[in-house]
């Protein structure tokens, strides 16, 4: 392909928004070919504001994953909201992505009202994921009653986990992404330091393995991160649960779960960085670290 003029070069944000679960990291990582967001089988796994930039030839997209927007029954859920709507006052294009093998609940219309409400209209794509579980009458049917939403949005029908139609997404996004020079440098793929990305793939870790054992309790903060030359990174964080009770199971029996998270979560910081990885864990306990303001910021859910 000819290289295209520079004035005819392609630049935006892409807001990536949707509910907790229905793809979105999933769905960033399949399109920029690599782990940035961390993907997880159960919701709000991704609390922060992410982007993942995928520069090509002839356009540079800038994804930013907004945590799913909810009902705010504690401070975190306000948090989560407060960066979703930042994230689409700022966005070029969004991409509201929807369950396809369901009909849209209730979460769906709250984002959907929070896309209309914004006061600069910005183009909708509609991706109707996992179209891979559902038949294309149910799916057809679920696809208009977001539509009905979202009067203006570009319905696109995708699976993110096995890669189906993603070229047609691409596609749709580049023809609707502003004319605009680069905004970050081409080799740069996300804004977030290796350490916050850690940082995530220790929490995905630690909620995968522990599953319900500790609901949503756990924050990652990390202490050290250093290179060394020869043996790679040496990661030192803490894992902070909210109860005294939550300590032992975290710990498990002589040490095995932790264990578990430990070398869980190395493996993906090593496929992340590329090189070997010492991760060292420790535990303490915070007590209602998600309704205190102060917590939230040490553990950078809000910019500083
Ligand atoms: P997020 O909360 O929106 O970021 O969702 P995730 O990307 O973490 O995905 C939630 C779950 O849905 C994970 O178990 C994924 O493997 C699964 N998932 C994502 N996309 C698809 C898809 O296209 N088809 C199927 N069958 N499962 C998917
Ligand atoms: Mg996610």
């Amino acid at each position: 392909m000819d290289k295209l003029p520079a004035s005819d070069f392609r630049s935006g944000y892409v807001a990536v928004m949707g509910r907790p679960n229905v793809g979105k990291s999933t769905l960033l990582n399949a399109l920029l070919g690599q782990k940035i967001a961390a993907v997880s089988p159960r919701p709000q796994t991704t609390r922060r504001q992410q982007l993942g930039i995928l520069t090509m030839e002839t356009a540079q997209i800038v994804f930013v994953d907004t945590p799913g927007v909810h009902k705010p029954y504690h401070k975190l859920g306000e948090v989560m909201n407060e960066s979703a709507e930042e994230a689409l006052q700022n966005a070029d294009l969004i991409l509201f992505v929807a369950d396809a093998s369901q009909a849209p609940d209730e979460e769906d219309y709250l984002l959907a009202g929070l896309v209309n409400k914004l006061k600069r209209p910005v183009p909708v794509i509609l991706v109707m994921n996992k179209s891979d579980l559902v038949g294309p009458v149910d799916l057809d049917v679920h696809q208009a009653a977001i539509v009905e939403l979202l009067p203006n949005c570009l319905p696109v029908q995708v699976s993110a986990a096995q890669k189906t139609n993603l070229d047609g997404l691409m596609q749709a996004v580049l023809s609707r992404l502003p004319k605009g020079a680069p905004l970050f440098p081409e080799d740069q793929v996300t804004d977030l330091y290796e350490r916050e990305i850690a940082a995530d793939l220790i929490r995905e870790a630690a909620l995968i393995h522990l599953r319900e054992e500790v609901p949503h309790g756990i924050s990652v903060r990390i202490d050290e991160y250093t290179e060394r030359e020869e043996t790679g990174a040496y990661i030192a964080a803490t894992l902070f649960v909210e109860k005294e009770s939550h300590k032992p199971i975290v710990i498990g029996q002589g040490g095995a779960m932790l264990k578990k998270i430990g070398s869980a979560a190395r493996v993906e910081i090593e496929k992340m960085t590329g090189r070997k990885v010492y991760l060292q864990l420790r535990i303490k306990v915070q007590k209602n670290w998600r309704d205190d303001e102060k917590s939230l910021n040490n553990f950078g859910y809000r910019k500083p």
